[in-house]
């Protein structure tokens, strides 16, 4: 028995030797299984691998076109800066002046306030060094416009009357005697420290200004294929183009910056694409927030793969693509770890979607014969 086989082989081999792969092979199909391209045995062994599929049908596809593809995935990176002033009130030592001797006299002509220097404006004033992180916060204390100000409640006498006793010292108790005794808020001295100024008799307001840094990061793709978006991210990519943190603004031009773009594959205009994201993702939505751009960081990367076109005889329907009738497309690309990974959204035995796309079940409300 297993002679005989080998004489079929053999044989099989010196047919194919003399037709030189001719039509007449045909014939001989079912002697052995048809030899599959690559393509196709790499397709099947993807296939394979999926929960439910069936690879089957693979046995008699035949691919149609293999063209080249590319995809792009473009990194910008804006840091944006915003300022916010804020004054800091903390109760502060006043020093009431002396006048003919008397701080009581002084209280009464001193100024209540002491002004420190003006502000000014925050964002064009103050000079804040751009951190090399992507998110940042650093709080700045402005002590030259430090200013000063006396206790309204306490006039800088540090104490206040009493609220029990109202300054008396003794309370009145509420018998037929009307007694009065020692006020226990107070102990008998009718005042309090001035719960204000804590005692101190004036506070000092420091502005202080809080600059925060955050990153705008935002990933486009774009591509001649239809390879999902986290194929291109997962694979492996070759960068091309990079533009490692410049000084940026609102009022850059990206259209200067993105000049010199290498346009390499006609039919995808990247440089227009670009131009166009940054404005819709970047520039527009932060146009009118109180932030200004500060950083841009820009990298292209591009990943070169195959799309595969390959026909399935006439009971297989391209249920997701109907144009494409008995046509199926899958891309091959660069994987993680180099190898060439499959991605597909088509095959007539994937999944209609209810476990996943991972899954495809074999059941006749997915299944498209
Ligand atoms: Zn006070
Ligand atoms: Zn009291």
């Amino acid at each position: 028995m297993s002679d005989d086989r080998r004489e079929v082989v053999l044989d099989v081999n010196e047919l194919s030797k003399v037709n030189n792969g001719s039509e007449d092979d045909d014939g001989d199909d079912f002697l052995k299984p048809r030899e599959l391209p690559k393509l196709l045995v790499d397709l099947k062994t993807y296939v394979d691998s999926k929960f439910c599929y069936h690879s089957g049908p693979i046995d008699d596809a035949a691919i149609i076109k293999v063209e080249p593809k590319t995809a792009y995935q473009c990194s910008m990176k804006i840091l944006f800066e915003t300022r916010k002033l804020r004054l800091v009130t903390q109760p502060y030592p006043w020093k009431s002046e002396k006048v003919l001797g008397s701080r009581s006299l002084g209280r009464f002509f001193e100024n209540t306030e002491i002004e420190g220097e003006a502000v000014g404006n925050i964002w064009t004033d103050y000079s804040v060094p751009i951190p090399s992180a992507d998110k940042h916060k650093e709080t700045f204390a402005l002590s030259e416009s430090t200013s000063y100000s006396r206790c309204r409640r306490c006039r800088a006498t540090c104490v206040v009357l009493c609220s029990k006793c109202e300054g008396d010292g003794k309370v009145r108790l509420n018998d037929a005697y009307n007694t009065k005794v020692r006020c226990n808020n107070c102990r008998g001295s009718g005042k309090m420290t001035c719960g204000s100024c804590n005692g101190l008799g004036g506070f000092r307001h420091v502005p202080t200004l809080t600059v925060k840094w955050f990153t705008r990061h935002t990933i486009c793709f774009y591509q001649n294929s239809f390879l999902a978006e986290r194929k291109i991210r997962k694979g492996q990519r070759t960068p091309i183009w990079l533009i490692n943190r410049i000084e940026w603004s609102k009022v850059s031009s990206i259209e200067e910056c993105m000049q010199n773009i290498p346009e390499n594959t006609p039919d995808i205009p990247l440089r227009e694409n670009i131009i166009r994201d940054y404005y819709e993702k970047q520039l527009n939505p932060t146009m009118n927030l109180d932030n200004v751009m500060r950083r841009l960081e820009f990298s292209i990367e591009q990943m070169n793969f195959q799309e595969v076109h390959y026909i399935m005889g006439e009971h297989f329907v391209n249920k997701r693509y109907p144009t494409m009738n008995h046509v199926f497309r899958f891309c091959q690309y660069p994987g993680q770890k180099r190898e060439n990974s499959i991605y597909e959204n088509d095959y007539p035995y994937n999944c209609c979607g209810c476990f996943g796309e991972k899954a495809a079940c074999f059941a006749p409300c997915c299944v498209i014969l």
